[in-house]
């Protein structure tokens, strides 16, 4: 990694978190509020949406408690908001963890005890609990009942106490990264996808009307284009782009508002975020375009080599940046493009670079 690129100048800080999809810290509030209240607000994902009516439609006509879900895609897709939009559906309360918080099994007995019956116990990333949290947890998604251990030590007393039929959905941007009999044990498993285009149209019109800020057709789709796929970032640009609008303009969103503020907030064109700029950098500059294996560029970008097969590198394929073939990853003719290079020359050579081989979209 070169040096300029690891410590990141100003403008690549702020570039950084402004279309990073994962939550900032002062987010929180607003994204409550901006979160849909019913499953059939819910913009996109028609497939995820569909299954999950059918298996809720289901559960309550048998009056039995959903089945547990497993959702994973990468951060700022909707996967906090469906298991809320769950328990609304099913009527009953959601109790929300992160993986990383739980140390110990005590840690979750308060909550497991005190749900009721068809409660939602929503575990963020569930890929990293602690193993003695997931075999705590084994039990009591399988029968319902938990096993607490009065002492330490090889001869310590347990007692086994039994809990309400509970629905735990988990959340993971690492599904590679959950062991298998965690996995086994959720009846349910939903992918989200990056949104097309449209869809994030569809949201940011949704947003602006929940922030009560006009915003026209030019606006919306130049918000909705560089939001990298993700709502998150989506309704964050959207923000961003409205305190321009109410300084610089009379506080409407057009298009060229929303081009002026994008471009001074340093938002690349077609949403690419840091990571994915310097993957993309990466594989062009310091290994000419490719083939060159994930765990390389990992290295080069001193990235997790799943993070960027599970979070990045679909994101980049899906948009025609990035192409996998057997002997590894190729930078495409719209990523030399994109970043200004001169694409090899004639096109081919070692790269396999072709227009024909990998089209540009
Ligand atoms: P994740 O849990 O996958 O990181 P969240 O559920 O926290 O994502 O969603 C991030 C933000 O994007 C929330 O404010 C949420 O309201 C909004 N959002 C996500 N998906 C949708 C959607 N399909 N329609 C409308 N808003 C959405």
């Amino acid at each position: 990694m070169s040096s300029t690129l690891a410590r990141g100048s100003a403008a690549e800080v702020s570039r950084r978190e402004i279309t990073t999809p994962d939550e900032l810290p002062e987010e929180g509030p607003v994204e409550l509020s901006l979160r849909p209240q019913r499953l059939a607000e819910f913009i996109g994902q028609p497939k995820v949406k569909e299954t999950l009516r059918i298996y809720i439609d289901a559960a309550l006509a048998r009056r039995e408690p959903l089945d547990h879900v497993l959702f994973f895609g990468p951060p700022g897709l909707g996967k906090t908001t469906l298991a809320e939009l769950i328990a609304r559906e099913v009527g009953a309360n959601i109790h929300t963890k992160s993986g990383p918080s739980l140390e110990k099994p005590g840690d979750l007995v308060g909550t497991l005890t005190n749900l009721r019956q068809g409660d939602v116990l929503f575990i963020d990333e569930i890929h990293r609990l602690r193993p003695v949290i997931e075999e705590f947890l084994y039990p009591a998604m399988e029968d319902f009942k938990i096993e607490i251990r009065l002492s330490d030590g090889p001869k310590a007393q347990t007692i086994t106490m039994p809990v309400e039929r509970f629905t735990l959905v988990g959340a993971t941007t690492r599904l590679g990264m959950l062991t298998a009999p965690l996995r086994a044990r959720f009846g349910i498993e939903q992918r989200l996808n990056y949104y097309p285009a449209e869809d994030l149209e569809t949201i940011v019109r949704r947003t602006a009307d929940v922030l009560k800020v006009g915003i026209d057709p030019g606006g919306t789709s130049e918000i909705a284009r560089r939001s990298r796929g993700t709502p998150r970032v989506a309704n964050r640009l959207l923000r961003r782009v409205r305190d321009f609008a109410q300084v610089r303009a009379d506080g409407a969103i057009t298009e060229a508002v929303a081009q002026q503020a994008l471009q001074m907030l340093d938002v690349d064109q077609l949403g690419l975020d840091d990571m994915d700029a310097r993957i993309l950098r990466t594989i062009i500059e310091k290994f000419e375009g490719g083939p060159v294996g994930i765990g390389t560029i990992a290295t080069a970008v001193a990235e997790d080599p799943g993070t960027i097969e599970e979070v990045y590198e679909p994101f980049l394929v899906q948009n025609g940046f990035l192409h996998r073939t057997p002997r590894g990853r190729v930078a495409t003719l719209t990523a030399y493009r994109h970043f200004g290079f001169e694409p090899p020359a004639g096109g081919g050579g070692s790269h396999g670079l072709q227009p024909g081989l990998f089209p540009d979209a």
